[in-house]
């Protein structure tokens, strides 16, 4: 790390004083692969992504230390901030992969992470109500699967069970069960 802080290349070039002073602990060759975007200031964090522009792995900036690659912004936490608590995993506040900057990271659990993150998993659990007819998803109207994780609003369910019973009434076909 040393080596790294008086580090000299073209990169260095790119990095200003005013860029260094964000930077702060973290070596000249990282903070020259990051633009603070000063002009676009996060609406409920105050501060500005730190925008990685060097390489990236499924959207989250990478740096190499000592032959090792890691990720950027978890690299930029721990220079800044200190370790990430064990068992935890960094969070982007600001839903920007390719953010390094700490103020943006925030050490949650895994499951808190997916939750708040952007996959189907996230997405349902932040539903409340459903989509067809605007049943408050509460707790004693969701039914989860299992496997899938997926919710399904009870009263629809009930619903569409009444709509089968009522169309096939008196034809001895055995209601669907609920799903
Ligand atoms: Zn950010
Ligand atoms: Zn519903």
């Amino acid at each position: 790390m040393t080596d790294d802080l008086i580090e000299k290349g073209a990169a260095a070039s790119l990095v200003t004083p005013k860029l260094l002073a964000v930077g702060g602990a973290l070596a000249r060759r990282f903070t020259a692969k990051y633009v603070v975007e000063f002009d676009r200031v996060h609406p409920t964090l105050h501060s500005p992504c730190w925008n990685w522009f060097a390489a990236r792995s499924d959207g989250y900036g990478t740096y190499c230390v000592a032959g090792v690659m890691v990720k950027a912004h978890r690299h930029a936490y721990e220079a800044l901030r200190g370790p990430v608590p064990a068992g935890l995993e960094l969070d982007h506040l600001c839903r920007n992969r390719a953010c390094v900057n700490p103020d943006h990271l925030e050490p949650v659990s895994k499951r808190e992470n997916v939750l708040r993150g952007e996959g189907p998993t996230a997405i349902n659990a932040r539903k409340t109500h459903c989509a067809k007819a605007g049943h408050p998803l509460t707790d004693d109207n969701v039914r989860i699967q299992r496997g899938t994780n997926s919710r399904t609003c009870i009263a629809c369910a009930k619903e569409r069970s009444r709509a089968w019973y009522l169309g096939h009434r008196g034809s001895g076909a055995a209601a669907p069960a609920l799903t």
